[in-house]
């Protein structure tokens, strides 16, 4: 059976934490898309560990981990992650990647960084770890997939000079900077080569095997609904699809035997990067929740940038649960909220003077304004709390009426950033 996890909001939902947890019961983890731009973070008794590349059931022995074909590859940060958890202790993970993920090349990176440079304060806020310009590669037929370092010397140094031949344009015309030299390219491309041989494989055909016997296989996804290159904040978002349908793709499997959506919401709403974010606060009130929110504060696992912050927002969920056809939802970091006397919850847009709950394209997203319902606060910490009965009732009243709001049950709720800390809760709907 194949389950997949994945946000609905903007990333950050927690997720790491609830596909770890589901990684006990699990045989093969698999990253279906995205690269090292986001980062998972995970307690657990090892450490605490932020992963980009990696699946986050690396730290159990009875797991294998996929970097499936949909992954934006970062070669060398993958090297550097594993020998990172392997000096912390933990066992080197069984890990296949895929034949047919493309590979994130360092002029890749480079351009990310001259664009954001080039757009001055009008950038995206890209993590600069050249997810973008790779994907733009792939769709264009110019990227470079894993079983590519493989090929015959002449066919892939005919292949570089060819790209090298249009990626120095911009760089020489359009952002003033030196060239880059195809020689260079293919003795990197070769460097790459021995560091991945290991661990490439067909995965598909391999998790397609594992399928014919039974086994339990878990699609992590990376960031959120909001994110998603056709359904999210557009242009605001990342180059993949975010969503569980993708996993199908990013895969290799029949979008058939997906069979379980765990959707994570975050109990409150955080966001890195620009865009519209209509329940977003500032001043004192956001770095209240900003400081006492996530596990040690709301920065961002990948830059350490300031998450932008706001009240739990019922539309962009309940949207995001929707495109991502959630069968059940994980709501997460509700312990931070407990030292509100009144929680604002936002339950409609109000957009040019009319309320709506449907979540509008970004023309329409701008000119939203957040309609705001108050919820009781609970004023005391439930960190650690592993029974729904022991929650104060303003506590979960708050998860009921979030389960009412986005019309999904709420099947699990994080009380705290380590790996016990999840509570299972019966739903109401
Ligand atoms: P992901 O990208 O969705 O995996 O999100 P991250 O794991 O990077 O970010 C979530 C942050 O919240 C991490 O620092 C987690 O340790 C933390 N976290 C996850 N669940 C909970 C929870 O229920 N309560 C608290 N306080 N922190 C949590």
């Amino acid at each position: 059976m194949i389950k997949a996890i994945v946000g609905a909001n903007w990333g950050d939902e927690g997720k790491g934490k609830i596909t770890d947890t589901l990684s006990q019961e699990s045989d093969i983890i698999v990253r279906f898309q995205g690269g090292s731009n986001a980062g998972h973070t995970i307690k657990n008794d090892y450490g605490k560990f932020a992963l980009h590349m990696l699946p986050s059931g690396v730290f159990y022995d009875h797991t294998t981990s996929v970097l499936g074909n949909g992954v934006a590859l970062n070669i060398p940060k993958l090297i550097e992650e594993i020998d990172s958890l392997v000096k912390g202790g933990v066992p080197k993970p069984k890990l296949l990647v895929s034949d047919r993920a493309h590979i994130v090349m360092p002029y890749h990176i480079m351009l990310d960084e001259y664009e954001e440079e080039r757009l001055a304060g009008k950038s995206f806020g890209s993590t600069k770890s050249g997810i973008a310009p790779c994907y733009s590669d792939k769709y264009a037929k110019i990227g470079f997939q894993v079983n590519e370092l493989f090929m015959e010397e002449d066919a892939l140094r005919e292949k570089i000079n060819n790209v090298c031949t249009i990626k120095n344009v911009l760089f020489k015309h359009l952002y003033g900077k030196e060239g880059i030299n195809p020689d260079e390219i293919y003795d990197l491309m070769m460097e790459y080569k021995e560091m991945i041989k290991p661990y490439v494989a067909n995965t598909s055909a391999f998790l397609h095997e594992a399928m014919s016997q039974g086994k339990e296989i878990l699609l992590e996804g990376q960031l959120g609904a909001m994110k998603d290159t056709d359904h999210g904040i557009y242009p605001m978002v990342t180059s993949s699809s975010t969503l569980a349908a993708f996993g199908a793709v990013g895969a290799g499997v029949p979008p058939y035997e997906i069979k379980e959506i765990i959707t994570v919401v975050k109990a409150y709403s955080s966001a890195v990067g620009a865009g519209a974010f209509v329940s977003e606060i500032f001043g004192e009130e956001a770095e209240e929740l900003r400081r006492r929110g996530g596990d040690g504060g709301e920065y961002g696992a990948t830059t350490g940038r300031p998450r932008r912050v706001g009240w739990f927002d019922a539309v962009a969920t309940k949207y995001g649960c929707k495109m991502q056809g959630a069968t059940q939802v994980a709501l997460t970091v509700l312990d931070p909220l407990g030292y509100l006397d009144e929680i604002p919850v936002c339950v409609a847009y109000d957009v040019d003077g009319k309320e709506t709950t449907e979540f509008p394209n970004t023309t329409y997203l701008y000119k939203s304004k957040p309609v705001l319902k108050m919820m009781k606060g609970w004023k005391s910490d439930i960190t650690g709390i592993k029974n729904w009965d022991e929650l104060p009732v303003q506590c979960q009243e708050y998860v009921n009426e979030i389960e009412r709001l986005i019309g999904v049950p709420i099947t699990l709720v994080g009380s705290g950033p380590g790996r016990e800390d999840i509570i299972k809760r019966t739903p109401l709907i």
